[in-house]
């Protein structure tokens, strides 16, 4: 069995036309098909690297992941681009041995994956009343954890400086107690401060926050220094989460030596693919700390997410994105479902999940 033939798909997701998804279809010479997801997030030239190794590996042997991995990781492409790739050729190892992904990675350690769910807000303007009502129909629809945005609605959010305004500082109090109170304690809250705020800022965040019983603050200060992550991480009882950003165990090894977070968020379309991310998460495991994969793109990142999930022992959660395009199910042969919270794990071969190609050509980025 060889790879006989790579393609690349643009398709319009949730943030076209900022960036689309990436989808990455592998076939080898005995017919056999597998699917990948490339993250674009702010990455230019993820396609193009895309192509070039798309190139580069026709001829190979599918089954030797770890091998092309290296190959690709040591040449310098975009980790993006090697994260699609891999997904590819994990789905076609698993296919050929008719077996799901997760069975390739140590078996199951549950049949059931808890997201969380990011954007619950979307459609609200920032006011107390209209996200604690957009709060209550998520756990309405059965979701037991959420994450705001903290930093993107306000004006003093995204300030040079780095600082919240004092207005700003109780703004930003206001709408979180309002989602807490709206929820009540059994229900849990993140936030998301996309690396906005110096130290000082970050510290005094979240203390005035402590009273919420949230699930973490997600970077409070830019993920670019490390040190200063952890400083903020261990001056504060709010667990610090991070690593969305994150490329490959390498990367991971100085935020575990740091202890620069309580909570990691690799994301499996950016910081290697499914074999890297079960790598990441044996890592964290020997520091204690529980890992909650960032998921932002499309279905196919979603499944491949689940089935690292599946696997390892140290899972916190998934992230779930609500309000998302409206075609994301019809381009799946089998559409991903959350019921209570929680997908189930696929069990067909590979990533239990193919594209629908025929369909996918109506969203096509071009
Ligand atoms: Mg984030």
């Amino acid at each position: 069995m060889r790879i006989s033939d790579v393609r690349i798909y643009s398709v319009k997701g949730r943030h076209w036309p900022r960036f689309p998804w990436l989808f990455v279809e592998v076939e080898t010479s005995n017919g056999l098909q597998g699917f990948g997801e490339a993250l674009a997030y702010r990455s230019t030239g993820v396609r193009e690297s895309l192509e070039v190794i798309g190139k580069k590996i026709i001829g190979r042997d599918p089954l030797e992941v770890e091998l092309i991995w290296q190959e690709l990781f040591r040449e310098g492409f975009s980790m993006p681009a090697v994260s699609g790739i891999e997904i590819a050729l994990m789905d076609i190892l698993g296919k050929h041995l008719n077996t799901p992904v997760y069975n390739l990675l140590g078996g199951k350690c549950r049949s059931e994956v808890q997201v969380y769910v990011d954007g619950f807000f979307r459609g609200a303007r920032y006011v107390e009343e209209e996200y604690a009502e957009k709060a209550l129909a998520a756990v309405r629809d059965g979701f037991k954890a959420l994450k705001m945005d903290v930093d993107e609605p306000i004006p003093s959010g995204k300030s040079v400086n780095r600082t919240l305004s004092p207005e700003d500082l109780k703004y930003t109090v206001r709408m979180v107690e309002a989602v807490r109170n709206a929820v009540g304690e059994g229900i849990q809250l993140a936030i998301d401060c996309h690396g906005a705020f110096d130290v000082n800022t970050a510290l005094h965040l979240a203390k005035c926050l402590e009273p919420y019983n949230l699930m973490w603050i997600e970077d409070p200060v830019p993920q670019n220094n490390l040190e200063a992550m952890s400083f903020v991480s261990r001056n504060t009882n709010v667990p610090i989460c991070t690593g969305e950003l994150l490329n490959t165990r390498w990367e991971f090894r100085e935020l575990f030596e740091r202890r620069a977070a309580r909570i990691i968020m690799p994301d499996v379309a950016r910081t290697g693919g499914i074999l890297e991310l079960k790598k990441i998460a044996s890592m964290a495991e020997i520091y204690y700390i529980p890992v909650a994969p960032h998921n932002m793109v499309g279905p196919i990142a979603t499944i491949a997410s689940v089935q690292v999930c599946a696997s390892i022992p140290n899972l916190l959660l998934l992230e779930y994105q609500l309000g998302d395009v409206e075609w994301r199910d019809k381009i799946l042969d089998k559409p991903i479902k959350v019921e209570g919270g929680k997908i189930t794990v696929p069990s067909g071969p590979g990533l239990g999940v193919n594209l629908k190609k025929d369909v996918l050509e109506n969203y096509l980025a071009t």
